[in-house]
């Protein structure tokens, strides 16, 4: 399956990296966070301060890594790395932040899944600039306040709902990344090509961002797919014919829905005459975790209005019935 939530081959990764956006002139889209982050790193710099911790969310591979990379490069400093599930321990948080130089950016990926201890390391860390930490044990234990450089905490997260109240209030700068439209994913296509030195056509590329599910990171792994199609079963360009091939190949339809999209909508209208049908449900049908139907699957699935949340559970619309090219059971309304 190729979304935005599975780890990665580290050739992959290599590849990710060279075609990620370093500057917010190359970071595409999100035109009203870019606007909002130009001003704010501007801000921060002509006062000579940290930029204020920044908290973004979105669904995996809309672009929150890059946008702390690009932070980091646009205010002059150097971006260290890490995930809340990595930090197991207290001391693994505060040896990453006394080591930090003045504005640097520490960006947590998966900062919701803090453990509790070492999110209260997190709370004086942000807010003044210092830890308290225990040395020593037993009764001749004490806590010991450290002073830390100024520093930008940039959080990643899939969903708001899910970080502590305390944790999010301690964030000055709140963004949340959409879905991209064709237009910028077609940019974003044409960038990568560009840097990868894959030839491809616009209506080539335009096929591969209409079929990406709104999502940068699938885009730009179609791209290297259908690059793939295009040197053995073409001339190496990618053109609109090859690009749909290719899709067709990959079981990537023409609304850009993959399998697991087409699995979960048939899941709803068939298995459960169109919901409303609970997440947990969903998933054991799926045979996929819930965490990963919350927040992979069902994201862009409900953007595009083809299942609707209700308080009872996942519901089909006029939409899924439709692209299904099916006609709902009499007695539903949905
Ligand atoms: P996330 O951290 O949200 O999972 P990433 O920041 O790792 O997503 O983005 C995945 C890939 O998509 C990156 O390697 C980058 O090349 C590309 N990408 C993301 N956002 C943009 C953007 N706004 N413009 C261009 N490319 C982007």
């Amino acid at each position: 399956r190729l979304m935005g939530g599975l780890p990665e081959s580290s050739l992959e990764k290599t590849i990710e990296a060279s075609i990620r956006p370093q500057t917010l002139r190359d970071y595409l889209g999100q035109k009203e966070v870019k606007d909002q982050m130009e001003l704010f790193i501007q801000a921060a710099k002509n006062r000579t301060e940290s930029l204020d911790h920044v908290l973004i969310f979105g669904p995996p591979g809309l672009g929150k890594t890059t946008m702390a990379h690009v932070i980091a490069n646009e205010m002059g400093v150097q971006m260290r790395h890490t995930s809340g599930p990595v930090l197991e321990k207290a001391g693994d948080l505060a040896a990453l932040l006394t080591n930090l130089q003045p504005h640097d950016v520490l960006f947590i990926d998966e900062i919701h899944r803090l453990s509790p201890v070492v999110e209260e390391i997190l709370y004086p860390a942000m807010e003044d600039f210092q830890i308290d930490i225990m040395i020593g044990e037993g009764p001749a234990a004490r806590s010991i306040k450290l002073d830390l450089p100024p520093f930008t905490l940039v959080g990643a997260t899939t969903r708001a709902g899910l970080l502590t109240s305390p944790l999010r209030d301690r964030f000055g700068i709140v963004q949340r990344l959409k879905f991209y439209n064709t237009e910028d994913l077609t940019q974003i296509v044409s960038r990568s090509a560009k840097i990868l030195n894959i030839q491809a056509d616009l209506p080539g590329c335009i096929e591969v961002a209409r079929r990406s599910r709104g999502t940068p990171r699938i885009a730009n792994r179609l791209l290297r797919r259908v690059r793939d199609f295009a040197e053995v079963k073409g001339d190496g360009v990618i053109t609109e014919k090859i690009a749909a091939a290719a899709m067709n190949m990959l079981q990537v339809d023409q609304k850009g829905l993959d399998e697991m999209d087409r699995k979960l909508l048939e899941i709803i209208t068939q298995q459960f005459a169109g919901g409303p049908v609970g997440v947990n449900s969903l998933a054991a049908a799926l045979s996929e975790e819930r965490g990963t139907v919350e927040d992979v699957i069902e994201p862009y699935l409900i953007q595009q209005g083809l299942i609707a949340r209700t308080a009872r559970g996942r519901i089909a619309t006029a939409k899924t019935w439709q692209t299904m090219g099916i006609s709902p059971p009499k007695n539903k309304h949905n």
